[in-house]
């Protein structure tokens, strides 16, 4: 059942991705090597209980973390804990906040300074994917078609689209429908219509599709442990424009590495 939002709510979920945004940005400044995940955990904990909302994640069918904290092969809902970054790491953050009854969602995957070209390249393009889905999630399309355009400019460099995870709606609950995968068929799957708001996040390996969850119920790794990337943004569709409700500016003002590739 997809819940459609009306303006009022989208005002709700509007604040509370601004909010989402600026918790990035705190995690944006520390990220360097030698800092301990768990220490980035503790921040962005802290950061969205100071600015009214409670972390989304924590305790979510038990989760144990504000954030997911997903290193190099590992895809997404990697745990926080003593692990120090080193500096040819790449590092996901997936955040959600709720605020006033409504959950935001997006996440970044950063590189530190010393990872190797062909790996930056795969989070320039896994950024640049994100934008690509972005551009077909528009009232009147399907959402096989952000799919499909997220699938097909990725699988053009050799890259594997994960199966087992998909974007999904957003609201009152974290995970609403519709679900969006990042692999699909143009014109199939739920009509996209006005009012909808949906969390597009493309997971990319460098290799193999295939992943393996950790005996730990949580951590998903590709089974050939070469690196994957993910980043997420929330939307809004409306009738005539589609509106990207999360931020990922305060990440790009705050983190000291400007590795983004504009001509990607
Ligand atoms: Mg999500
Ligand atoms: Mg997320």
């Amino acid at each position: 059942m997809v819940y459609l939002k009306t303006e009022e709510e989208l005002a709700i979920i509007r604040e509370g991705s601004q909010i989402l945004g600026k918790v990035h940005g705190e995690v944006a400044r520390l990220i360097k090597p030698g800092i301990k995940t768990s220490k980035l955990d503790e921040v962005a904990e802290e950061f969205i209980r100071d600015h009214g909302g409670s972390p989304s994640f924590k305790n979510y069918n038990g989760f144990p973390a504000s954030l997911c904290i997903s290193v190099n092969d590992v895809v997404v809902h990697g745990f926080p804990g003593n692990y120090e970054l080193r500096e040819t790491d790449i590092i996901s953050i997936d955040c959600g906040v709720y605020y006033k009854g409504y959950h935001s969602d997006s996440a970044y995957t950063y590189p530190l300074v010393g990872v190797d070209a062909e790996t930056l390249l795969l989070l320039n393009r896994t950024y640049d994917s994100l934008f690509i889905g972005i551009a077909q999630a528009k009232a009147g399309n399907r959402i096989g078609d952000v799919s499909y355009a997220i699938q097909s400019y990725v699988e053009s460099f050799g890259y594997g689209v994960v199966r087992e995870l998909v974007g999904h709606g957003v609201g009152k609950r974290l995970h609403e429908d519709p679900e969006v995968p990042n692999y699909g068929r143009r014109g199939k799957g739920p009509k996209i219509v006005a009012g909808m708001v949906f969390a597009i996040e493309p997971m990319i390996n460098r290799g193999t599709k295939n992943v393996v969850q950790e005996r730990d119920g949580w951590t998903i790794r590709t089974s050939d442990r070469r690196p994957s990337a993910h980043f997420e943004h929330m939307v809004a569709v409306k009738e005539n424009e589609t509106e990207v409700l999360t931020t990922h500016k305060y990440i790009e003002e705050n983190y000291s590495y400007k590795w983004r590739n504009k001509s990607q």
